[in-house]
């Protein structure tokens, strides 16, 4: 194996959970995991552990079945993704988990099934996997990860044993990303991550804690005036990922309306706290909430593909009203 199994934070965890589950097996588990935190990694150890031959308490990955498993051909181990992303988990592929699990184990031991993220079951496949969940047959086990199980069917929820997967803390997540080779630019990918470790990892390897502070440098030579929208959105058009770019204004627009009410003790960069209450007093709050909504509506535009310069054209425009003097520009 390349690397370890768990990531350092959720080792206690997975021990609390198996040690549960040898005492008291459940036949489904949904486990509740927030983004970027490594919920995906986490239930892939389970279920590998599941089908493992050896009896350490982690998988041995040496044995015939962690082998498959690694090159992702164990045969009696079922994934279920969304064909893309934002795309529903439908019906057919629900009745593929039934036609799994209505054959013979391979390996003589465990099948696994695992859904993610199960929020996207679509209706129709929630209640196609009913049935399932109640009787799942012999040595199965069901593995459903989401990140918010309130949107699943109750019927779905109260037929699994429910976990909630532990976050990083900022200490360990901080620590984390040292030995990942972070840098000085840990601490901002970070706040940039909103404390996910493995998102920040991500952001990093992109550069974007470094794309920060040129894009925060646009965002106060907009307000100010300094710099043309046209000229600005075809910078940030050639940095590639829109919805990052969103995501950090999105933050900006936070932190801008906390110091606005006075609130700075939970801003998401804080060490920009000068700067905002610099601008602060010039922008005026309707306009932020209007941008807000811009950026909220901007991941539908995106999906929908509309022009995406002129998308990013439109932000730019935007902040160079936040002003009290703007709106002629
Ligand atoms: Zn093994």
């Amino acid at each position: 194996m390349t690397q370890a199994l768990l990531w350092p934070w959720q080792t206690l965890f997975y021990e609390r959970l198996r040690q549960a589950h040898a005492q008291r097996p459940a036949h489904a588990l949904l486990l509740q995991a927030a983004a970027g935190h490594g919920g995906e990694q986490f239930v892939r150890a389970l279920a590998m552990h599941q089908l493992c031959q050896g009896d350490a308490a982690l998988a041995c990955g040496q044995c015939r079945s962690c082998q498959l498993f690694l090159a992702g051909t164990h045969p009696d181990f079922l994934s279920l993704l969304p064909e893309e992303t934002d795309a529903p988990i439908k019906v057919d592929a629900v009745r593929q988990v039934v036609g799994f699990l209505q054959q013979r184990a391979q390996f003589g031991g465990w099948r696994v099934v695992l859904i993610e993220p199960a929020e996207r079951m679509n209706v129709q496949a929630a209640n196609a996997l009913l049935k399932t969940l109640e009787e799942p047959g012999e040595r199965v086990l069901l593995l459903l990860l989401s990140e918010r199980p309130s949107e699943l069917l109750a019927t779905v929820r109260s037929r699994c044993q429910v976990w909630v997967l532990p976050r990083a803390s900022g200490a360990q997540a901080q620590d984390w990303l040292q030995t990942q080779g972070g840098g000085e630019w840990a601490g901002v990918a970070l706040q940039m991550a909103r404390a996910a470790p493995l998102r920040a990892q991500a952001l990093l390897a992109a550069d974007w804690p470094r794309r920060r502070s040129a894009l925060w440098a646009d965002v106060q030579a907009l307000h100010s005036g300094r710099r043309d929208a046209i000229a600005v959105a075809a910078t940030w058009k050639s940095w590639g990922d829109t919805l990052i770019l969103a995501d950090i204004l999105a933050q900006w627009v936070e932190d801008l309306l906390c110091c606005r009410l006075g609130r700075t003790e939970d801003l998401h960069h804080p060490d920009l706290v000068s700067d905002y209450d610099s601008m602060v007093t010039s922008i005026q709050t309707e306009r932020l909430h209007a941008f807000w909504q811009r950026l909220i509506a901007l991941r539908r535009d995106l999906a929908g593909h509309l022009q995406l310069q002129l998308l990013l054209e439109t932000l730019a425009l935007d902040i160079a009203r936040w002003s009290r003097r703007g709106g002629l520009r």
